[in-house]
């Protein structure tokens, strides 16, 4: 993976040998507040770990709130001291300290939902659950289970076409299948599922190859072997693409020893996915 650098995005955290508190900061809108609130004297004597700003999902009402996560430990600055400032700080509207569930724990319950863009909801799900969701459903029903993940990951990349022609195109014009199978795979890897690089590409659409690198459903697997969901999404990104039915067939897999995972595209026989 080339030029890639792992990104934490905190929902929650567990650190009991730290004193770590939490802030939501409502603000205006506007140039220059997020500086504003980062030169805040008790502010700089923090280690802040954690600071949200996005305010692409609520610019149109005109404020955005931000998560802020500190450690206080060996600071001596009163978490109250900083609250107080930041609610004095030009541009703030409101803020608040979050509360100590258990010492040591962060929870961000201030927010809730989650947006990547405009009002474009996501969940996170973690590994945990994820596992749980891969390799449940290939214990208890097998081989049929495993059909179910690739046909829930076609139906998924299907989607993801429909929404690229939907809500893209009218807005940067049309591209060509390889230009939004480029932006695609890049959402892929922004989105946490594989870093993608596509090693060979077709205009008809057989015999696209495709490198993923860290696939997370792929690495997580204990108890099975290869990639069903996420072969699925992309057999159903190509088929939805091309306008005829393609199969990603995995030929690479790290849950087989192999370095990264590598799918080809092929045609779809009957009785074969
Ligand atoms: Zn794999």
């Amino acid at each position: 993976m080339v030029n890639s650098e792992p990104i934490g995005i905190l929902r929650f955290t567990l650190s009991p040998k730290r004193e770590l508190y939490s802030y939501k900061v409502v603000v205006r809108h506007e140039p220059g507040i997020v500086s504003r609130i980062c030169t805040i004297p008790e502010l700089k004597k923090v280690d802040v770990q954690h600071l949200t700003y996005a305010p692409i999902s609520f610019k149109k009402r005109g404020r955005v709130s931000l998560f802020l996560v500190a450690d206080f430990k060996d600071s001596n600055v009163d978490p109250e001291a900083l609250l107080e400032k930041l609610k004095a700080t030009e541009g703030v509207l409101d803020a608040e300290l979050g509360r100590v569930v258990f010492p040591g724990l962060i929870i961000d319950d201030f927010h809730f939902p989650i947006y990547l863009m405009k009002d474009y909801r996501a969940v996170i799900v973690d590994q945990g659950t994820l596992s749980g969701m891969l390799e449940g459903v290939r214990d208890e029903m097998g081989p049929a289970g495993e059909a179910f993940l690739y046909h829930q990951g076609f139906d998924a990349g299907r989607m993801a076409v429909d929404y690229w022609l939907s809500e893209m195109e009218p807005i940067i014009g049309v591209k060509t299948r390889r230009e939004i199978w480029e932006a695609i795979s890049r959402m892929i890897k922004a989105l946490g599922w594989a870093s993608i690089e596509t090693l060979n590409w077709s205009d008809d659409g057989i015999g696209i190859r495709i490198r993923a690198d860290g696939l997370v459903e792929c690495q997580l697997l204990k108890r099975h072997m290869g990639s069903h969901m996420f072969r699925g999404f992309i057999s159903g990104i190509f088929s939805r693409l091309f306008g005829k039915e393609l199969l990603a067939k995995e030929v690479k897999c790290v849950s087989k020893g192999d370095e990264y995972c590598e799918f080809l595209t092929t045609e779809v026989f009957v009785g074969e996915r």
